[in-house]
């Protein structure tokens, strides 16, 4: 009798990855995130990446960091990937659902993610942990009753030919 494979991705890895992937289709020059909406029974219901509104042309409008006009910099119009996530979703509800996202979510998209229903967020990087941002949404998340963890790192590379 053959056995099955014993070297198959978990779960967490699979999301993870797909988060991951998802980011590598951001346009922005300097930082690509992304993420992966699953349901509690581990299907995938959405995923998004950082990036501009529909319509709006990825090489008329700015990706600057810096600029003496705010309309200059890239802050006033991308859309996060958590939000593009939960926004590109068109079956319905998202309660009760897992959120996979690579860096952990701003305030803005805390809040996003708390109104949509959704209830465990699952992050990679925690780059900005300390700020403002970051300590509003850990804030608002406990109040909420949104659990979240950071991912726990395998190692385990992945080499796909595309
Ligand atoms: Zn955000």
């Amino acid at each position: 009798m053959g056995s099955k494979r014993k070297d198959y991705i978990s779960w967490d890895e699979y999301f993870m990855g797909v988060a991951i992937l998802s980011g590598k289709r951001s346009k922005d020059p300097n930082t690509q995130v992304g993420c992966c909406i699953v349901s509690q029974d581990n299907k995938i219901l959405s995923m998004g990446y950082n990036g501009l509104p529909t319509g709006c042309s990825d090489d008329e409008f700015p990706w600057a960091r810096e600029g003496e006009n705010p309309l200059e910099t890239k802050y006033v119009y991308t859309v996060h990937s958590e939000l593009n996530a939960i926004l590109n979703y068109r079956g319905g509800s998202l309660e009760g659902a897992k959120l996979y996202v690579s860096l952990f979510p701003c305030n803005e998209c805390a809040k996003a993610i708390i109104q949509s229903g959704i209830k465990e967020v699952i992050y990679d990087s925690n780059k900005y942990e300390g700020t403002p941002s970051v300590q509003a949404s850990m804030k608002m998340f406990d109040a909420a009753g949104v659990r979240y963890y950071q991912y726990h790192r395998t190692g385990r590379k992945i080499e796909v030919e595309l």
